[in-house]
């Protein structure tokens, strides 16, 4: 199996090792398999999510030099329940067990874990460089921590990402150093973006969500949900998606594109209408991103489209493939209150927007929407609407009371070399 750019598609390409450990493409584009594989290995849904995950990894490494590795890879990284709620064909996905309790965590943690295998194999060790304004920072940060030949900064702006997200971010100690920078998220993403260039600073790599090793599991995942689906109700899912950068969703179409009972792909986004803009108008039109209160979702100019690009290279192929609706902060308030009220089910912001197009356009088909975060995550937006407290899972707990530990430094990029 070969992985080529989205930009050249005709070249030798690439083993899925080298596309993890390079990250993005020489040309700028992000790396796609040269082909789908054309059908998937049978599995038993009775072995448990992780088995079927790697029965459906497994085909994009084939020939692969971690090909012998992976089912212990999978066994490692997707060591967390991943819980499929069944409601009479309304079901939910939800994918926040994890240790950052976010679906971010089956990618950065199969990265993470592909990463310390091929630079052991190699003898050779990576700095990861990421600038976070929230979510996968923290991800990353807890991936990584205590992988061998691997070690993290963070950059994150001072004063602007959530207390509890700064937690997630500032909690470590080991391989994994936080920077606070006095600047915005666009400055620690420049001093990234410098360093990269500086050629004295060498060994680095990126953990973005571009990089193949964290679209697999997403596409994992969708593969093992929609067979389990498909068992239970013998119809195939429409599947709606709370996105961002659209690599949630791109996991999905290659689950489709392989042949997983999938119905329907559908995007819920924010108010940045990028996506169901381009569906209305037929011109796609990237632009800056406006702030909600589904803040891992504000992306005016999602990364991941190139990919969905490469799948539908035309309008006239995107626009029967793709829906798109987008959901207001007010919707997302409107919906967490009533998701409690109806059913006595707690919601992110997030999945309130994926919940809000189930209810408005898919109410009486089989669906299932993803619940990309936990909700107590979001306590200071979800708790006011339901008047109640949440209990924290285990994992936030635990690294809300690990000793804070970050370095306050200027915006420039040399400072994280000292
Ligand atoms: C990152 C994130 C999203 C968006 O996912 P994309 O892959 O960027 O589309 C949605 N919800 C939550 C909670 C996230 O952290």
């Amino acid at each position: 199996m070969r992985f080529v750019s989205t930009r050249a598609k005709d070249g030798e390409g690439f083993t899925a090792s080298d596309a993890i450990l390079k990250g993005l493409c020489l040309d700028g584009g992000l790396f796609i398999p040269a082909e789908m594989p054309s059908s998937l290995p049978g599995f038993t849904l009775s072995r448990g999510a992780w088995y079927a995950m790697y029965t459906a990894i497994r085909p994009f490494f084939e020939g692969d030099e971690l090909e012998d590795d992976l089912e212990d890879i999978c066994r490692s990284a997707f060591d967390f329940p991943i819980a499929f709620h069944s409601n009479d064909g309304k079901d939910t996905l939800e994918l926040f067990y994890g240790p950052t309790a976010a679906f971010k965590d089956f990618g950065a943690r199969f990265l993470a874990f592909s990463m310390e295998r091929l630079l052991a194999r190699r003898g050779e060790d990576l700095t990861i460089l990421v600038a976070t304004s929230g979510d996968t920072g923290g991800a990353v940060a807890s991936a990584f921590h205590d992988r061998e030949h691997l070690s993290v900064k963070v950059l994150f702006p001072k004063g602007r990402v959530a207390e509890r997200q700064r937690r997630q971010l500032t909690g470590w100690d080991g391989n994994v150093s936080s920077y606070e920078v006095e600047g915005s998220f666009d400055d620690c993403q420049k001093m990234v973006k410098d360093a990269f260039m500086d050629s004295r600073y060498t060994g680095l790599s990126s953990a973005n969500s571009i990089n193949l090793g964290r679209l697999l599991p997403q596409y994992a995942y969708y593969v093992w949900a929609s067979n389990l689906y498909y068992e239970r109700y013998g119809v195939k899912p429409i599947i709606i998606i709370p996105s961002g950068n659209v690599g949630n969703s791109t996991g999905a179409f290659w689950a489709k594109a392989v042949g997983a009972p999938i119905e329907r792909i559908v995007l819920a986004v924010n108010a940045n209408r990028t996506i169901p803009d381009y569906l209305e108008s037929g011109s796609y039109e990237p632009r800056p991103s406006v702030e909600t209160l589904a803040n891992a979702m504000d992306v005016g100019a999602p990364s991941n489209m190139e990919r969905l690009f490469a799948l539908f290279p035309s309008y006239e192929e995107f626009r029967p493939n793709v829906s798109s609706w987008s959901v207001s902060d007010d919707e997302i308030r409107a919906t967490i209150k009533e998701e409690w009220e109806e059913n006595r089910h707690v919601i992110c912001p997030h999945t309130a927007c994926g919940e809000r197009v189930r209810r408005d356009h898919f109410p009486s088909d089989p669906t299932i929407v993803v619940a990309t975060a936990h909700p107590a995550k979001f306590d200071t937006i979800v708790e006011p609407l339901i008047g109640k407290t949440l209990p924290i899972p285990r994992s936030l707990y635990d690294i809300m009371h690990k000793e804070s530990k970050a370095r306050e430094i200027a915006p420039d990029y040399n400072l994280l070399f000292e």
